[in-house]
């Protein structure tokens, strides 16, 4: 079977890519992958931390990369800082064995939490498909500026994905939690 990766901002100009930073800290985030669970959780503290702070007051972006990549890690998630095996995306997960790429280039445009973010959804969507990638049913809508991102995946199914992910990366103060959807 093929194996099909799912990149983080793939074809995204680096300028284009700044604005979709969001305010996060991943700090306090238990990402547990059951799925669902998880990522309702991830953003209800998302949105309680973005309630509370501004950017310049979110001390030390590397710890939190760095333990959002453990916790990916602990749940058999392999984080490499290098080149994607996709030209130009700044980030990638490999499905077939739960390889996450992350691009150097990301550290320097100071969008390393937040790809890693966006990776992680769709970690999360590995893991709620049970190794075969499928959106988490959020109900939550991207921002309208990160639909440029996603929005020319001209595949449906892709474009769901995409969608999804940047929903949680670009919105995180103004989701409410969706219903349960176990
Ligand atoms: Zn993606």
């Amino acid at each position: 079977m093929r194996s099909l990766t799912y990149d983080g901002y793939a074809d995204a100009h680096p300028e284009g890519a700044a604005l979709v930073k969001a305010i996060v800290d991943i700090s306090a985030i238990e990402i547990e992958y059951k799925c669902f669970q998880v990522i309702k959780k991830a953003m209800s503290k998302i949105f309680i931390l973005n309630s509370l702070l501004l950017l310049s007051q979110i001390p030390n972006p590397e710890a939190k990369f760095l333990d959002l990549k453990n916790k990916l890690e602990k749940k058999g998630f392999q984080v490499i800082i290098a080149l994607p095996p996709k030209r130009g995306a700044y980030g990638l997960l490999r499905e077939a064995d739960k390889k996450i790429w992350i691009n150097p280039v990301v550290f320097e445009l100071h969008i390393g939490t937040q790809t890693l973010i966006h990776e992680t959804v769709h970690a999360a969507q590995v893991c709620a498909g049970k190794g075969k990638i499928k959106t988490l049913g959020l109900d939550i809508q991207p921002s309208n500026y990160a639909r440029p991102f996603f929005r020319h995946y001209t595949d449906v199914k892709r474009q769901d994905l995409e969608k999804e992910a940047y929903a949680v990366q670009t919105q995180p103060n103004s989701f409410e939690l969706g219903t349960s959807k176990e």
